[in-house]
């Protein structure tokens, strides 16, 4: 099987040009898996926006709504750093309901990959460092509350840590947080994760890889997981211009296969998700397109 990807043409939201977050990122990925042979039209899976209801069952109603009408303070606004334009709330919408559809076709086939999503800074009732709604919490939420799953455990390698998504589940012993993440980088205040790997300023491919390699498969075993969503950023890549840690693509990619192989040969179904990623646009949407490579090694790997 060739995994499921999911995808909105909605995702490419317009925002000026000037704007630091690079938003043509969703769309020029698929381009690239295109190129690739990696995404095929049969792959293909369009969301539907988030209804509601799903929504609520992480995010406050005054804050979603607050943020579709535009009407948050100054302050929240900028906490968010991202224009609340029609095309941006709609795609806000889409992403969400784009993580929950990849979490089920996941159950269903094993393995599927998001375009998009990863939003792990986004509280119940504000947004923080271009997250709006999290994603990844309200996928867990909804498949908990339909009885599809009992236990599900987020693995987040994005180099920030996956604070809000801690915060959420603190307490909620069905959903068991992961975080490895470099510990001097925002937010500077943290949450607590289920587990927190906090790695230092610098570090490189072998040393990270082997502290995820020492942690991730015992975790699995213990936790016994029935899907595991996977936030899958790139910014601990060393050309990032935010994450402080120096892997190569190459880490990447070996850091994916990992993560990917650990829950597969456990017969643990696995949902990606993008994350973060900051640098010109060529050379960040070829490292977003290394979880889909090794996506598409492993299911074949794993005969999914
Ligand atoms: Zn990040």
């Amino acid at each position: 099987m060739r995994p499921p990807l999911i995808y909105h043409p909605a995702y490419s939201a317009p925002l000026p040009s000037s704007h630091r977050f690079p938003m043509a990122k969703f769309r020029l990925l698929l381009a690239l898996l295109r190129r690739q042979g990696l995404a095929s039209e049969e792959q293909l899976h369009q969301p539907l926006p988030a209804p509601r209801r799903w929504l609520e069952l992480v995010h406050g109603r005054r804050y979603h709504q607050a943020f579709a009408r535009g009407q948050l303070s100054a302050a929240e606004k900028r906490r968010i750093g991202l224009p609340a334009t029609a095309p941006l709330v709609r795609r806000t919408w889409l992403a969400v309901g784009g993580t929950v559809l990849t979490a089920r076709l996941a159950l269903r086939h094993g393995l599927a990959c998001h375009l998009a999503g990863g939003t792990h800074h986004a509280f119940p009732d504000h947004g923080s460092g271009f997250c709006i709604f999290n994603d990844a919490a309200v996928a867990a939420r909804v498949l908990l509350a339909e009885g599809l799953v009992r236990r599900l455990m987020v693995v987040d390698l994005d180099v920030h840590q996956g604070d809000a998504t801690a915060a959420i589940f603190a307490g909620e012993p069905r959903v068991f947080t992961f975080s490895a993440h470099c510990a001097s980088n925002f937010p500077l205040r943290k949450q607590r994760s289920d587990l927190d790997l906090p790695l230092a300023d610098g570090l490189e491919d072998h040393a990270y890889l082997a502290a995820v390699g020492d942690v991730l498969p015992d975790l699995l075993d213990q936790q016994r997981p029935e899907l595991v969503l996977y936030n899958a950023g790139v910014d601990p890549h060393r050309g990032d211009r935010l994450g402080r840690l120096a892997l190569s693509s190459e880490g990447l990619l070996n850091r994916d296969r990992l993560v990917l192989d650990a829950c597969l040969r456990r017969g643990i179904p696995v949902a990606t998700l993008i994350g973060g990623g900051y640098d010109e646009l060529t050379p960040l949407v070829e490292r977003h397109g290394l979880v889909f490579r090794a996506a598409a090694e492993q299911a074949r790997l794993h005969g999914l």
